[in-house]
């Protein structure tokens, strides 16, 4: 299992999301990086007491004097760690999640579901009721070769399913404590996607516990709106996803060759062009490649330009590929032949808490030597002002199966996005607000700058990234329209809202 980076937390830093709350009555309103009082908790008087009477066992209720509730909630991001919930539900069942639904709303709550915690923008804090589903966690191998996936698992949860016993696998993400929840309503993108499709291409069903409480199963025939819209319309729009049917591969016969390089800077434009060539030729979508583009934040000779992936074959025809590559002689060179699982394992991460703010781009085109240029003096220029934080520009390769769909197939609209781009910032305790604001600003410059160059503003709905004035364009694309009118159906009154959250249409746009 690789590290993501350090593990990073901070403490000084709180942002203005309460403040921002209480004048738009939106309590997960857009994070902020000026420091401010912590967020305000809405002005209710709940009857707990009545929830708590209401859960089924395996449910549990956990308030602010609960020993465990501090680590409930706590969000990954700790940059929103400030909004702080006035309760927290872990729910076992979908019945008890209909229960605190209705509570909530019953008594002026504001509330937001969450499975694995991991949103970039803290979109599931709130100041109100967080209903967790984290304890619906099964994953179930039925009799045609589906799996069966709670509401509330992981990454972690199906791989240990899998590797376990089924294997059976849906294309996933790379980091364990990811919530299958959040990573197929955004969309979903991992080192398997260009080979068998994104997380959402192989949902088949979802059952969903809708704003007015009713119980609901979408799929092709069934609610197929709601369907569409939970294929790459983001987590917390439409309901609380109970459970996920999907396709799933058998991977019994699969081999996958693992391999990670690490070059200098120098080398960086040579290296994409190699990458990007590769990538083009890959007629039969068995390479995945990931490329990171990183100062640790200790001084110019650590940047390092790192080259990580999966080719399903064999070492001997991954190296043959790859020569271009190798011939550039990597600092660093590993390069195994292992079974299926075993190379998602090494291919997966645990990532701990961490601070950071993050920008995406998802081009259309390859990215030309001048743009490559551009990502490498960035890096190389790039300033940490405190020991311990980091900047980086990684580009996860799409295409392949991931690209098959038509951009209106399902509501995951960059469906010719070459890679999706993640420019972010991570910083530890103790870095000040002007600190802060200097490290995005320089994450704001490179954003700019790709934006550019590129001729895009798209951007991955779950790479969410709060400073994005026009995210409804730049996340779906053609398919906003659509995804209003699904909210306008689904969740008229907006019981699930945040900053960033599907509209619905105003009276005005609906008649028309
Ligand atoms: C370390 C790290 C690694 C990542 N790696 C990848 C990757 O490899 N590929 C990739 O595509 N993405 C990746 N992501 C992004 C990830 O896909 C998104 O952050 C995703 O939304 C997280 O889902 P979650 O369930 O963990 O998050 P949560 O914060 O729990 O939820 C995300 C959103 O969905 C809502 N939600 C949660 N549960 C439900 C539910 N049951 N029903 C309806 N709405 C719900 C929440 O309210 C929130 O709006 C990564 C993120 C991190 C932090």
């Amino acid at each position: 299992m690789l590290d993501r980076r350090g593990v990073l937390r901070a403490g000084a830093y709180a942002s203005t999301a309460g403040l921002v709350a209480a004048l738009t009555g939106n309590d997960n309103a857009g994070a902020s990086h000026i420091p401010s009082a912590p967020a305000p908790q809405p002005a209710v008087n709940p009857n707990w007491q009545q929830l708590e009477n209401a859960l089924g066992s395996g449910s549990k209720l956990h308030l602010p004097k609960s020993r465990d509730f501090p680590a409930l909630a706590r969000p990954w991001n700790l940059r929103y760690e400030d909004r702080k919930p006035m309760g927290i539900v872990s729910c076992a069942s979908t019945k008890d999640v209909r229960t605190a639904l209705l509570w909530a709303k019953e008594n002026g709550m504001p509330l937001a579901p969450r499975a694995g915690g991991h949103n970039y923008a803290g979109y599931s804090t709130t100041t109100g009721l967080i209903i967790n589903v984290r304890p619906m966690n099964q994953v179930t191998a039925l009799p045609d070769g589906r799996l069966r996936i709670a509401g509330g698992a992981t990454n972690g949860d199906v791989a240990k399913a899998g590797a376990g016993k089924t294997n059976l696998y849906v294309p996933g993400g790379r980091c364990v404590g990811v919530g299958i929840a959040g990573l197929t309503l955004g969309g979903g993108l991992g080192f398997n996607d260009r080979k068998w499709g994104l997380t959402c291409d192989n949902l088949v069903e979802t059952e969903v516990v809708l704003a007015n409480g009713k119980i609901v199963r979408a799929n092709r025939e069934e609610e197929p709106e709601l369907f569409w819209a939970c294929r790459g319309g983001a987590g917390g729009n439409f309901g609380i996803n109970t459970s996920f049917l999907f396709d799933a591969v058998d991977v019994s016969r699969t081999t996958a060759t693992f391999f990670r390089f690490t070059f200098g800077p120098g080398s960086g434009e040579e290296v994409m062009k190699i990458v990007q060539e590769t990538l083009a030729d890959d007629r039969e979508n068995d390479l995945d490649i990931r490329i990171e583009f990183e100062n640790p934040g200790t001084g110019p000779h650590d940047v390092n330009v790192a080259v990580l992936g999966q080719y399903l074959g064999d070492e001997s025809a991954l190296r043959t590929r790859l020569g271009s590559l190798l011939r550039l002689n990597p600092a660093e060179q590993s390069i195994e032949r292992l079974g299926f699982w075993a190379a998602q394992e090494k291919l997966s991460m645990v990532s701990e808490h961490e601070t950071v703010a993050s920008r995406s781009l998802v081009p259309h085109s390859w990215l030309p030597p001048t743009t490559v240029k551009e990502i490498v003096d960035w890096t190389l220029k790039w300033k940490p002002y405190r020991k311990g934080n980091s900047g980086y520009v990684t580009l996860f390769a799409m295409g392949g199966k991931a690209g098959a769909p038509s951009a209106d197939a399902t509501a995951f609209p960059h469906r010719n996005g070459k890679f999706v781009i993640d420019v972010g910032t991570a910083w530890t305790e103790g870095t000040t607000p002007d600190e802060v604001h200097r490290l995005l600003a320089q994450t704001g410059d490179i954003h700019g700058g790709l934006s550019k160059a590129l001729k895009t503003n798209a951007a991955y709905v779950n790479f969410p990234d709060p400073d994005l004035t026009d995210w409804q364009t730049a996340y779906y694309g053609s398919n906003y329209d659509r995804l209003r009118k699904a909210k306008t159906h689904y969740d008229p009154h907006q019981v699930f809202r945040y900053a960033q959250g599907i509209e619905p249409l105003r009276h005005s746009e609906a008649g028309s």
